[in-house]
């Protein structure tokens, strides 16, 4: 089979990938989004680094079928357009469009994190689980759902949204405008800002040593690294993110009855046990009884290529079903004749 393109569009970075079948990266780009310089810049980044790892004889040889691209959502994945992405601070962007008339390839959009689930289903932890849930915790919380097999996006594109199940009514303000989503007390934005307020108010004493004594170093992997080493402060931020992700495991539990959560994301695979052993001690907690005994909470298996693997499977799924598609109405023509 041909080449296919994957794009990862991340807030923080953008990976990119030439993929041939199955799960064989050929040649991959990573490089930073930079979503503060404004949403021009950005799609630079990414056309460049696309480019990057597109075969300079590929277009003549038409050796690319089409391009897989993972972005926040929500978005609409038929028209290709991104309606809301806080992080990217991008509203109603079609990347679809963008990327088809500057790179001429046809271009399959879905949302991130339900690519990563798909690329975890078919590649990674996830392999025989039909119906499985996966949630991303790094600088956001996502998530992604496939059930039957099938990434399920809901009736707008809208479905699998996890980082904004709220789980803390009166808690702190999400980049959405809610109130306590997971993503406002589960993230590792929201782990930072905590570590920050402990600083503020004269503790967390090794978390800002190991930051070199800067409020402005204190990022995630700071605090799971002084976590590991021992310190309880670190342990008490990072149990507590633990426990909000494991009531929101308990109540996506309830709703759908997945055989497999996975967790991902840079910040989860950082903290390993200490996230994720309370997120499964309250997830026990909170889900139906009668459920608990299916409740199987592992982290992911691909690291950071869930997402580009998952872009490169989605795109050979639909450019399969565009070919089936064309078979079947060329026959129809046929018929009529
Ligand atoms: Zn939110």
């Amino acid at each position: 089979m041909d080449y296919v393109l994957a794009l990862d569009l991340g807030g923080t970075k953008i990976y990119s990938a030439l993929v041939g079948s199955g799960d064989q990266i050929i040649k991959k780009d990573v490089r930073p989004t930079e979503a503060a310089q404004g949403k021009e810049k950005v799609i630079a980044n990414i056309l460049a680094s696309l480019e990057a790892v597109i075969p300079s004889r590929s277009r003549q040889d038409g050796l690319i079928a089409g391009i897989g691209v993972g972005a926040p959502g929500p978005l609409d994945s038929r028209s290709g357009t991104i309606f809301f992405a806080p992080n990217l601070e991008w509203q109603n962007v079609n990347l679809k469009e963008i990327l088809e008339n500057a790179l001429g390839y046809p271009v399959f959009l879905e949302n991130d994190a339900n690519l990563a689930a798909l690329g975890e289903y078919l590649y990674g932890a996830g392999q025989g689980h039909e119906d499985m849930v996966f949630i991303t915790v790094s600088t956001g919380v996502g998530g992604g759902l496939v059930l039957g097999g099938e990434i399920y996006s809901g009736a707008f594109g809208g479905a699998g949204e996890i980082g904004h199940l709220v789980v803390a009514p009166d808690g702190p303000l999400c980049p959405c405008g809610n109130r306590g989503c997971l993503e406002a007390v589960a993230s590792g934005r929201a782990l930072k800002r905590k570590a920050l307020d402990l600083i503020a108010a004269g503790k967390g004493r090794r978390i800002l040593e190991l930051a070199g004594g800067e409020p402005e170093g204190v990022e995630a992997p700071v605090i799971t690294r002084v976590g590991h080493a021992g310190d309880p402060e670190a342990r008490a931020l990072l149990a507590e993110a633990g426990r909000y992700l494991g009531l929101a495991i308990g109540n996506i539990a309830n709703l759908l009855n997945p055989s497999l959560f996975i967790i991902g994301g840079g910040v989860a695979r950082g903290a390993g046990k200490l996230l994720l052993g309370p997120a499964r001690a309250e997830a026990e907690l909170r889900v139906f009884p009668a459920l608990r005994d299916f409740l199987k909470i592992v982290p992911g298996a691909l690291r950071g290529r869930a997402g580009v693997l998952g872009a490169a499977a989605f795109a050979r799924r639909k450019l399969r079903f565009n070919h089936r598609e064309e078979l079947a109405n060329g026959h129809k023509a046929q018929d009529q004749s």
